[in-house]
């Protein structure tokens, strides 16, 4: 083909093949919020350029100079344009009717299709792989100034309003490269404000890996050190790296590096955030995700397993579908290979940190308590390698690993029908009593306060059949860890009879059930317990979100037959009497429990000046 010099007008123009003729408007409409995403594209498709014309000079098929090979994106509010130039290895005008007329139309086309299909837009909208063409979500015309590597190769400029015709021409361009203008659209003006600009670029730009230039400045950092080998790094470089993801969070408890590339490619850095609070722990949307440095978004649902949602950092792959929708995410095999990955490398490292130093690990404990939990109940084989780290704390603040802690019991906290059973309170000051009574024993006591314990709690007694927890509170001490020797019981058959009549009558008072066990001189005369089947099932309502579930507080007042006191209720010779003994060795046990408050309390401090006087 003869060379033209001088500029010709158009040389060609045409109809892309497309089958939806209004393919534009419906893009359009449908991806409003995310029509930022057409800077990622036209970048990225930019930076692809890039790294093409390198290779293509290491690998000797281009013998000319690369020259400074930035990408400079720039934006004229007069001229109402957005433009990206590359000095990739461009495109002749024949590639442009491959490429772009009908591969990038064609994907517009596939689009399109598959919209028609979801109900929900949010499934396919910000997916990847719009590519080019996503340039018409922001712009009336798009004109793309070109010159190929190729020796010999002329000068293209193709121009297209988004309709199904095109331009194309040739021109006497002499810069090897790509220049995409965008004449921004009436309705898309916000994107010529150059701050805005800035934010997008900071936020799918930041780490490509080709020198991007805005306003004079360079945006990006080509070398992000997930890229980098792990061995050449220091805990400087990855605490530096946090610091620059998240500026305000205080330092991170350790980190993971991933790196793999086969069978699938995954880099990455997560790390364990300090965590403040239990409930921020359980916010999502840290990790973000990237695609060869690309950022494609940062809500990793699906990807990343639940319970790792709490870890924060990057990862980066380009083996994850990021063209389908979130819940077919799920069975992809790659998605399941690189989550199963991760969280063997979670459990690899935690193990590692509690092998290699177990009071640094304890004294991380507090923060990751509530992550492993959560990754203990969600996924078995995390809970499999959890159970070598996993500690429990008893009320004296001791640590001990779950197989270590059944040993450490196992002596005086098995009952007589052989069950384990492990006691633990959840709150140290109100629970006071309980715990002492335990201790006095010779009983261990855990201390569990977290807010999934009463779920991680189930799920012990689940895997281990053998074995029991128990609250203190939730039953007298006699039947805590039951035993075969007996307190003994000493009211006659008359006495018990009488007793139970007056309490009975106390217990329908305040709702409560009454039970009778001999519980030795040392207990208080009236004891008062929380079963534990019922507060377990009541907490767990409360984590679970359900607040229907309408499970009323109960308790049980249990009547120590074995003490003194009791046999003087049924003693006392008018039904008063008995009533007024019984009211005050009830209200005792409801004081030591912290359960008296309001008018009843009012009424035992008289009824006891009373009784001193
Ligand atoms: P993808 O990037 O996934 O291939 P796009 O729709 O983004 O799809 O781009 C379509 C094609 O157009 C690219 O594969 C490439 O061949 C060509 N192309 C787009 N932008 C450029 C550019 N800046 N330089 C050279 N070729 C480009
Ligand atoms: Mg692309």
């Amino acid at each position: 083909m003869a060379k033209t010099k001088e500029k010709q007008p158009t040389i060609e123009t045409g109809n892309i093949s497309v089958h939806t003729e209004n393919i534009f408007p419906i893009i359009k409409k449908s991806l409003y919020s995310d029509h930022e995403i057409f800077l990622r594209e036209l970048v990225s498709n930019a930076v692809d350029a890039t790294q093409k014309i390198s290779y293509l000079s290491r690998t000797g098929q281009f013998g000319g100079e690369l020259g400074d090979l930035k990408i400079v994106v720039s934006v004229s509010k007069d001229a109402k344009t957005i433009t990206i130039r590359d000095r990739g290895l461009g495109m002749t005008g024949e590639e442009i009717k491959k490429y772009i007329n009908q591969v990038a139309f064609s994907g517009a086309e596939e689009f399109v299709e598959k919209f028609k299909d979801v109900k929900d837009a949010k499934e396919i909208i910000g997916q990847f792989g719009l590519g080019f063409y996503s340039a018409f979500m922001v712009s009336s015309t798009v004109e793309i100034n070109t010159l190929s590597y190729q020796e010999g190769a002329e000068g293209a400029r193709w121009t297209c309003d988004g309709s199904t015709s095109f331009t194309l021409e040739s021109t006497d361009r002499s810069d090897r490269g790509t220049e995409i203008t965008l004449h921004v659209a009436e309705d898309s003006l916000e994107f010529l404000e150059s701050a805005r600009l800035k934010t997008i670029l900071n936020k799918y730009c930041k780490f490509l890996p080709v020198e991007i230039e805005f306003e004079g400045e360079i945006i990006n950092t080509t070398d992000p050190i997930w890229r980098k080998t792990p061995t050449n790094l220091e805990d400087k470089d990855y605490l530096e790296f946090f610091k620059k993801l998240y500026p305000f969070a205080p330092d991170p408890l350790f980190w993971i590096h991933l790196n793999v590339d086969y069978p699938f490619e995954l880099t990455g850095i997560l790390y364990f955030p300090k965590v403040q609070n239990e409930l921020e722990a359980l916010k999502k949307d840290r990790i973000q995700l990237y695609s060869r440095q690309v950022f494609i978004t940062d809500s990793v649902e699906n990807i990343v397993p639940e319970y790792l949602m709490l870890l924060q950092g990057v990862i980066d792959s380009p083996d994850i579908p990021l063209n389908v929708s979130r819940s077919y995410l799920q069975t992809d095999s790659n998605v399941r290979k690189i989550s199963n990955y991760i969280t063997k490398k979670v459990g690899d490292k935690l193990k590692e940190l509690f092998r290699d130093d177990r009071n640094k690990f304890i004294e991380k404990w507090g923060d990751v308590d509530t992550f492993v939990k959560y990754g203990m109940l969600s996924d078995e084989k995390f809970a499999e390698q959890a159970l070598e780290f996993c500690l429990v704390k008893n009320t004296e603040g001791k640590y001990f690993t779950l197989a270590e802690y059944r040993d450490a019991i196992k002596d005086l906290q098995t009952d007589k029908d052989g069950k384990l059973v492990i006691l633990y309170a959840s709150e140290l000051e109100s629970q006071n009593t309980y715990i002492a009574s335990a201790k006095k024993k010779g009983y261990d006591v855990l201390h569990l306060n977290g807010v999934l314990d009463s779920h991680f709690i189930g799920k012990m007694e689940q895997d281990q059949s053998n074995e029991t927890w128990k609250r203190v509170d939730s039953e007298s001490i006699d039947k805590l860890v039951a035993k075969e020797e007996e307190q003994v019981d000493i009211l006659s058959e008359e006495q018990s009879k009488a007793v139970k009549e007056v309490f009975d009558q106390l217990a329908l008072e305040r709702r409560m059930m009454v039970q009778a066990a001999p519980l030795g001189e040392d207990e208080l005369p009236i004891v008062i317990t929380r079963p534990e089947f019922m507060r377990r099932m009541r907490e767990m309502s409360v984590t679970s979100g359900n607040p229907n579930a309408n499970f009323p507080e109960m308790l049980n007042l249990v009547i120590n037959t074995s003490h003194p006191l009791i046999v003087k209720v049924a003693e006392r010779k008018t039904p008063d009497a008995k009533e007024k003994l019984a009211r005050q060795l009830l209200d005792l046990g409801l004081l030591s429990q912290n359960l008296l408050t309001g008018p009843s309390l009012t009424e035992f401090i008289e009824r006891s000046m009373s009784i001193i006087r």
